[in-house]
């Protein structure tokens, strides 16, 4: 692979690289400052001043499949759990040709959003869709984007207390048997890997304290991560109350879950005890601003737990309570939201940046994505400043999170480019489109 130079942006998030970067081998080898030439020898040049350039933007949480169940009407103006009640049965039809359709939706999404790194939290496990994550891996191969791909789990029906219906949920043996199929299968521990794999039980409403143990001891005997709900709802703090007789961080600490290789999405209901006990343990935070207001959950203290040593990222959620995966619309949505609560003294659009980059990374245990800086892999986002919402902006960088930049022009991943000019080459959208259409019908009865 020849060295490319991305040459003379209009604004770039690195200090010293205003005359770009020297992408060489899928990663970044040189910072190319003002005035300066790269040292790099003999390297291609692509002319990016057209263009803002971000780190790849890195996603911590989502449900591919609910692209399936977008603007429901059983689902809409509902908060969480009559929320969840009204589409576990929807859920309950998904086929594998139809995950494979919302999948590719989700990702295709993603990355003309300036994604290059996605988590997804799949859960939902109904007969004859064994293979879900085994789709997803295929979905991001294809396409190119590097996933986190967590092995969701529930196990507690409404016939045990929990939330969702018998036809949602799986014994534990056999979630734990196929969690280690897929880490097997799938897992890639080295530090650039394209594909990971992570354990997710669903929630404390959807999950056995059983399985929540034996997860987090699964995931410590093969060194991958751990993801779940928390704090997310006050119903979701009385359920804990009420059926383990302890607040939710106390439950996950219960249960062998309170450590550095654990990210919670949401992390919403936790008071300054809870967030100094997550600091002290390293656990992460996915901040997903636009599920949260669309469900009415409450805001995450981000600054707070910034302020305790906590790191945080941001997550579009799935696109049932988003409905979007869009995660620069997102960072827009959190830069909003968390202003709207701490001022304009104390959040910044830098702020909101940051979490979606090197906050997102920490997440996944990832420090070498959501940076650019040398050494570091080359996933880039490149977003034009040619639209008319953006016409007089200065600041180019402010300008992306404040009048609101959508769509990519340009996405690197590992150094090859998996968006060019707005499209992703050789994915016929209209397609896609029209079969992702026919299997949300299909679900809908
Ligand atoms: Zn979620």
């Amino acid at each position: 692979m020849t060295a490319l130079w991305l040459r003379d942006p209009i604004g770039i998030l690195a200090d010293g690289a205003e005359r770009g970067v020297v992408v060489d081998n899928g990663r970044i080898v040189e910072l190319v400052p003002a005035g300066a030439e790269p040292a790099t020898p003999g390297a291609a040049v692509f002319d990016a001043g057209r263009h803002v350039v971000l780190p790849g933007l890195v996603n911590t949480h989502h449900h591919f499949y609910q692209t399936l169940t977008r603007a429901s009407p059983a689902a809409l103006d509902r908060t969480l759990f009559p929320w969840l009640q009204a589409l576990y049965p929807i859920w309950a039809r998904m086929t594998p040709e139809a995950l494979d359709a919302a999948v590719t939706v989700a990702l295709a999404e993603l990355l003309l959003s300036g994604c290059t790194t996605t988590t997804d939290h799949h859960y939902v496990f109904p007969a004859g869709l064994d293979d879900a994550v085994d789709i997803e891996v295929a979905a991001a191969r294809r396409l190119g984007i590097r996933a986190v791909l967590t092995r969701g789990s529930m196990n507690l029906s409404q016939r045990d207390g929990g939330l969702p219906p018998d036809s949602v949920v799986q014994d534990e043996d056999r979630i734990l048997a196929d969690s280690e199929r897929v880490i097997g299968a799938f897992h890639d521990p080295s530090p650039d890997a394209m594909v990971q794999i992570a354990l997710a039980p669903c929630s404390p409403f959807s999950v056995t304290t059983s399985l929540m143990r034996a997860t987090a001891g699964l995931a410590a005997r093969h060194g991958v991560r751990l993801h779940t709900h928390l704090a997310e709802t006050i119903d979701e703090e009385s359920f804990c109350l009420e059926t383990f007789g302890c607040r939710p961080l106390d439950y996950l600490e219960q249960t062998g879950w309170l450590h550095d290789r654990t990210w919670l999405a949401h992390g919403i209901h936790f008071d300054a005890g809870e967030i100094a006990r997550l600091a002290a343990a390293g656990t992460c935070v996915t901040h997903c601003p636009c599920s949260n207001q669309i469900l009415a959950s409450g805001t995450c203290l981000v600054c707070e737990m910034e302020a305790a040593g906590m790191q945080v990222g941001l997550g579009v959620d799935g696109s049932a309570s988003n409905n979007a995966s869009n995660l620069m619309q997102e960072v827009r949505a959190a830069y909003l939201l968390q202003r709207a609560h701490y001022g304009v003294e104390t959040v910044s659009h830098r702020d909101a940046l940051r979490w979606a980059t090197t906050g997102s990374a920490a997440c996944i245990g990832r420090p070498e994505l959501g940076r650019i800086a040398v050494g570091a892999v080359a996933d880039l986002a490149l977003f034009t400043l040619d639209e008319l919402r953006f016409s007089g902006a200065l600041d180019p960088l402010a300008a992306l999170v404040t009048c609101g930049a959508h769509r990519a022009d340009r996405v690197m991943v590992g150094g090859r480019w998996v968006v060019e000019d707005g499209a992703i080459p050789g994915l016929d959208i209209a397609a896609l489109m029209r079969r992702h259409a026919a299997a949300t019908r299909v679900l809908h009865g």
